[in-house]
C-alpha cells in the first residue's frame, strides 16, 4: 500500500532497501557467524545520511520523525534483524537527550549523532533491575561540580562501539524511581569500563554489554535536563519512542523470512510438484502474509501516533510492540518449518530469522509488560471516561 506512504517515506525506503541488498544482505551470515560489528554498514548509512533521520533538523539531523525510523530499520531488518537494531540502538540512546536534554546538551550530543560521526548507548537495565526498572542500584553522588558513578549496567546494546551513553543512575534509592538520573557519559572517561560480552542466540553482530562505573567522575552540565531526579520519566518518555522501531525491526525480520519461504516453496518440489502447490502451503503463506500486514500498518500508526505528539502513544505504541514482535516470532517459526529439515540448519539464512525474532519479544520491555501497559491504560480511560459522565449528570 505505497499510496499511504509519502514521497519522503517512499525515497528513504528505496535508498535503504539499497543498502540493505548491497552491503547487509551478502554479509549477515557471516557477521552473525563471527558476531561482528557492521562497521561497513554504518558507513554506508553515514554515507547517504542515514544515521539521524529521526534527529530534528535544527540540531543536524533529517528532522524526518519516527515513521521514518521506522521504515530504516524494518527495511535494514528484512535482511537482518542484527543490523537492524545495530541502526536503532542510535535512536533509543538519543531519545533522553531529545526529550529531556538542555539545549546545550542537545548541541553538543545530537549534531555528531546526526552525522553518524558519533555512536550512542542507553543503560537502564542491572542484573537485578530489568522489568522492575525503578529498581535500579547504580547510584551517581554529587561531589563539587561533578557526579561520581558506582554500580554496573546489564545487557547495553552497542557497548563498546558507541561513544556516548546514556546512564540512567539513582541519587536516592530511597526515593524510588523519583531519584532516578540520567546522566551522559563519554566513552574513555576514566572509572567507565565496558564490560563483559554477551554471546547472544540472535542479532549477534551488534555488541551486548555489561558497563562498570567505579568512581567515574562526569561533570554536573552531564546530567541529563540538568535535574536530578527526572531520570524514570525520560526513560518511560524514551521507550514509548522506541518501540515502535523495535516492532519495525520485528516486522522487517517477518516480511524477510515470508519472502525467503516463498521463494523456498515456489522452487522445492515434491510429490512431483512445488510445495507451494499446495494449499496447506498456500493457507499458511496468506496467513503469514496477513498478519504481517496487519503488524506494519499498527507500527506505522503508532508511529505516526508519536510524530503527531498524540497523548496515548504509550498504548499505540506497546500494542505494535506486542503484535508485530509476536507475529515475527510465529511467522519466522513457520518460515522454518516450510523449509523442512533445511530450515533446520545454517545452510539456509531461515533458521537465523527465527533466532534474531526472539530478542523482540524481550527487550525494550518484555511482551508480558507490554500488556500491563495496555491493560493499565484501559483501566485508566474507562475511569476517566465514567467520571466525564458522572460530571456531565
Ligand atoms: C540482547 C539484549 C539487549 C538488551 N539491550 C538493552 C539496552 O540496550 N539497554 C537496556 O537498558 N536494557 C537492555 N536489555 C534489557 C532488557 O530490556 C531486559 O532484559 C528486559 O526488560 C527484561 O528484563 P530481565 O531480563 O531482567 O527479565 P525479568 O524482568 O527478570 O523478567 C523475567 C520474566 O518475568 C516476566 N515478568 C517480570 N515482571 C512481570 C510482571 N510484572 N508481570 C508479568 N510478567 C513479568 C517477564 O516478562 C519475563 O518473562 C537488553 C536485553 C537483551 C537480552
Amino acid at each position: 500500500m505505497d499510496e499511504l506512504l509519502s514521497k519522503e517515506n517512499l525515497e528513504l525506503r528505496e535508498q535503504t532497501r539499497e543498502i540493505a541488498e548491497r552491503y547487509v544482505r551478502p554479509i549477515a551470515a557471516e557477521l552473525d557467524r563471527n558476531a561482528e560489528y557492521p562497521w561497513p554498514v554504518v558507513r554506508a548509512l553515514q554515507e547517504a545520511g542515514l544515521m539521524g533521520v529521526w534527529i530534528p533538523k535544527e540540531y543536524g539531523g533529517r528532522g524526518a520523525g519516527i515513521l521514518n525510523l521506522c521504515i530504516v530499520v524494518e527495511e535494514l531488518s528484512k535482511a537482518c534483524g542484527g543490523v537492524g537494531v545495530t541502526y536503532a540502538v542510535n535512536a533509543l540512546g538519543s531519545f533522553p537527550i531529545i526529550v529531556g536534554g538542555t539545549d546545550e546538551q542537545k548541541k553538543k550530543y545530537l549534531p555528531e549523532l546526526a552525522s553518524g560521526r558519533k555512536l550512542i548507548a542507553f543503560g537502564l537495565s542491572e542484573k537485578s533491575a530489568g522489568s522492575d526498572a525503578g529498581s535500579l542500584r547504580t547510584r551517581a553522588t554529587k561531589d563539587g561540580n561533578s557526579y561520581l558513578i558506582n554500580g554496573e549496567k546489564k545487557w547495553n546494546t552497542n557497548g563498546g562501539a558507541a561513544d556516548i551513553y546514556t546512564v540512567f543512575t539513582t541519587v536516592n534509592p530511597e526515593r524510588g524511581s523519583r531519584g532516578i538520573t540520567g546522566i551522559l557519559v563519554e566513552k574513555g572517561t576514566p572509572g567507565f569500563v565496558i564490560g563483559k560480552k554477551e554471546d547472544l542466540m540472535g542479532i549477534r553482530c551488534v555488541p551486548v554489554h555489561e558497563l562498570h562505573f567505579e568512581d567515574c567522575r562526569v561533570p554536573t552540565e552531564n546530567v541529563l535536563g540538568g535535574k536530578e531526579g527526572h531520570g524514570f520519566k525520560h526513560a518511560m518518555m524514551t521507550l514509548d519512542l522506541a518501540r515502535p522501531g523495535v516492532a519495525a525491526q520485528a516486522v522487517g525480520l517477518a516480511q524477510g523470512a515470508l519472502d525467503l519461504a516463498i521463494d523456498y516453496t515456489t522452487k522445492r518440489e515434491q510429490f512431483g510438484q512445488t510445495i507451494a502447490s499446495f494449499q496447506a502451503i498456500q493457507f499458511m503463506l496468506a496467513d503469514m502474509a496477513t498478519q504481517i500486514e496487519a503488524a506494519r500498518q499498527l507500527v506505522y500508526q503508532a508511529a505516526r501516533a508519536c510524530d503527531l505528539g498524540a497523548k496515548n502513544v504509550s498504548k499505540f505504541a506497546a500494542m505494535a510492540k506486542v503484535f508485530a514482535t509476536d507475529t515475527a516470532m510465529s511467522v519466522t517459526t513457520n518460515c522454518v518449518q516450510l523449509f523442512g529439515g533445511y530450515g533446520y540448519c545454517r545452510d539456509y539464512p531461515i533458521e537465523k530469522y527465527m533466532r534474531d525474532a526472539k530478542i523482540t519479544q524481550i527487550y525494550e520491555g518484555t511482551n508480558q509488560v507490554q500488556r500491563l501497559v495496555i491493560g493499565r491504560a484501559l483501566i485508566k480511560e474507562s475511569a476517566s471516561s465514567r467520571e466525564g459522565k458522572e460530571t456531565k449528570e
